[in-house]
């Protein structure tokens, strides 16, 4: 057993070491380690620079399928050689899932579960036994309960805030709640003081990311639209987007006030996983078609340039050409954005497994071709509905051939020749056509006056 207490942490063993931050997966993901990477910060743990060898790696792992987990083997293993000698922790999903198989990987120190991750300054006073025998293990807890309240800052304009986290849903295709544990959050309080710490140091733009977001205020007796409500007033942030939001969580009072509101932008990411209402019931999912569609329409009916990302997933078992032709002209059909399109995995453990009917590789290859090509068209179709109009941009820092992007509220990319000045800037400008290779439209700034 551990002495959880910090004050019992032998601190020398941080003096002069730097560390080097992987994460794989979703945004809360990111969200995390930026925490984790604060924790060891304020230990005196200085941040890799790029090419520079560090003496601590944290990896922060995904296992969403079986090709994440296999992502998650190849990153350990070539950051492993280009930090060679450094304490390697491996934490996440993938850790949490499966242990055994993460700590016999070449290179791997300590595996961190769920409920430790955040507590690694407890384990790191083993950087002083490299050399023993064998990855150590602490991930003891089935049971994940804690909240660590999250934010990254991975550019200087987009932050990503970590409102709540684990889902108590079990759609029988997914390891997720296994991974993470039951739906928590932390208080809009915290939430508020978070957006406010961001808007202090100058960011613009809070993406609000958890498992199953909508579930907000399950642990703390209160709820999503008054998380939106509270967060609508904090000055100096100029937009929030809602990250993923399942479709029978996301209340018609959560779209009025999303459309009347003074910063959340007019861009919505929905799963939707199968447009087919026998496949939704064998995936477990609380809506059917009827309640998407409502959504959908209720969204465009009072924001008509709102941006719609929607999730699906091909080839789950069960999925008969029957079945996948209903889900093809359903999301067809619907007046969305873009589509984000998976390829069923088998996951251990899951109901989906006591399915008979599986696909094979080749037709769902084809399936998840077909919607991709619809994905392409209405994206395409998105864009091109907005040339010669005018809209707000943040603009990013990144500069790659001379130029820079943004994003619109309602989340399309721009691009512009790169000006320093404009970094972290909102600015209105007039969308004029595509750029070369069709990835963003061009732009000019409108001039006032
Ligand atoms: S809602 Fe379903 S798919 Fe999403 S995390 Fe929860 S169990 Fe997984």
């Amino acid at each position: 057993m551990r002495d959880n207490s910090i004050a019992m942490i032998d601190k020398t063993v941080f003096e002069n070491k730097i560390a080097a931050y992987y994460t794989l997966g979703c945004k809360l993901n990111f969200a995390e380690t930026s925490t984790i990477g604060k924790v060891l910060a304020e230990q005196g743990v200085r941040k890799a620079r790029a090419g520079e060898k560090a003496d601590i790696c944290v990896v922060n792992t995904c296992s969403v399928t079986e090709l994440a987990d296999k992502k998650c083997r190849q990153a350990i293993r070539r950051i492993s050689k280009q930090h060679p000698g450094a304490f390697m922790v491996v934490t996440g999903c993938y850790a949490q899932l499966k242990p055994e198989e993460v700590a016999h990987i070449e290179g791997v120190d300590l595996v961190l579960g769920a409920e430790q991750k955040l507590d690694i300054l407890m384990y790191l006073d083993d950087l002083k036994k490299k050399e023993s025998d064998g990855a150590i293990i602490a991930s003891e807890s089935k049971d994940i309960r804690s909240f660590s309240p999250s934010c990254s800052a991975d550019d200087r304009t987009r932050h990503f805030l970590k409102v709540q986290d684990g889902c108590d849903y079990y759609c029988s295709y997914c390891t997720i709640p296994f991974a993470r544990g039951r739906s928590r959050n932390g208080t809009i309080a915290s939430m508020v003081e978070q957006a406010r710490e961001v808007a202090r140091k100058g960011g613009k733009e809070i993406v609000l990311t958890g498992v199953n977001i909508g579930d907000f205020g399950k642990s703390t007796g209160e709820t999503f639209i008054d998380l939106i409500r509270a967060l609508d007033e904090v000055e100096g942030i100029v937009r929030y987007r809602i990250s993923s939001i399942e479709p029978n969580l996301i209340t018609d009072e959560a779209i009025d006030f999303v459309a009347s509101s003074k910063r959340f932008a007019p861009h919505f990411h929905i799963p939707l996983q199968s447009g087919s209402d026998d496949v939704l019931k064998l995936m477990r999912r609380r809506y059917d078609t009827e309640l998407f569609r409502h959504k959908i329409e209720k969204i465009k009916e009072i924001m008509p340039h709102a941006f719609i990302g929607v999730d699906v997933i091909v080839g789950t078992r069960g999925e008969t050409d029957e079945f996948f032709e209903d889900a093809r002209t359903f999301i067809d059909s619907l007046d969305i954005s873009q589509l984000h399109v998976f390829s069923y995995s088998e996951r251990p453990g899951t109901q989906a497994l006591k399915i008979a009917h599986s696909v094979d590789p080749k037709v769902k290859h084809a399936r998840s071709q077909q919607l991709l090509d619809i994905s392409d068209r209405k994206l395409h179709a998105f864009y091109d509905a907005h040339i010669g109009s005018q809209a707000e941009v943040l603009f990013e820092h990144t500069r790659k051939d001379g130029r820079m992007h943004g994003f619109t509220e309602n989340y399309i990319k721009v691009e512009i020749p790169y000006d320093n000045s404009l970094v972290n800037e909102t600015r209105r400008v007039t969308l004029t056509g595509w750029n070369e290779d069709r990835t963003a439209l061009n732009c000019e700034l409108v001039t006032i006056g």
